[in-house]
């Protein structure tokens, strides 16, 4: 390629796919995959606050909307991701239980220890999930990827933290 047109005429989207190069299509489809899991997470946490019962109920449901959110905030980064990579992000619903990595668990029994441990279930399956993407995404270099899943991996080591701080304190009443 001459100098003189090295960056002329390309838009900036295409060169920030290019560098990813023959990887993209895959690591699109991992993204998309992740992005699933984050909007059924959000889900399985955002009823869980609503349904939940028992004992120290109000520090459950705080902490199970913060991490809500948090999940919220993961698939727009995600969504964000695919989008600059040149992917399109799951468009519909109904892909998200299909195209799921770990899936939904129903909080049928609202009790507090049952509605946590299918969370900490939950983030101990996304922690899995982000570790091997990781491993993953090392050999297909795209470093912008990887900074942003190992971002993620870090929230979700955090909230199985606290889901577990929880759960412990809730068993020594
Ligand atoms: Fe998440
Ligand atoms: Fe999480
Ligand atoms: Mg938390």
């Amino acid at each position: 390629m001459p100098n003189s047109n090295r960056f002329g005429g390309m838009k900036m989207g295409t060169k920030g796919t290019q560098i990813v190069g023959k990887g993209a299509k895959e690591i699109i489809d991992m993204l998309n995959r992740a992005l699933a899991d984050e909007w059924l997470a959000y889900y399985q946490y955002w009823i869980g606050a609503l349904v939940v019962r028992g004992p120290m109920r109000p520090n459950v449901q705080d902490e199970l909307s913060e991490h809500a959110n948090e999940e919220l905030g993961h698939a727009k980064m995600l969504a964000d991701r695919i989008i600059e990579l040149g992917g399109t992000p799951i468009l519909n619903p109904a892909d998200w239980v299909k195209k799921s990595g770990c899936g939904y668990d129903e909080p049928k029994d609202p009790h507090v220890l049952k509605v946590l441990a299918q969370n900490i279930k939950g983030e101990q399956c996304a922690i899995m999930a982000y570790s091997e993407m990781l491993e993953r995404i090392k050999g297909l270099k795209d470093p912008l990827t990887f900074h942003l899943v190992r971002k993620i991996l870090q929230d979700e080591v955090k909230h199985e933290q606290d889901l577990q701080d929880l759960e412990q304190d809730i068993k020594m009443i």
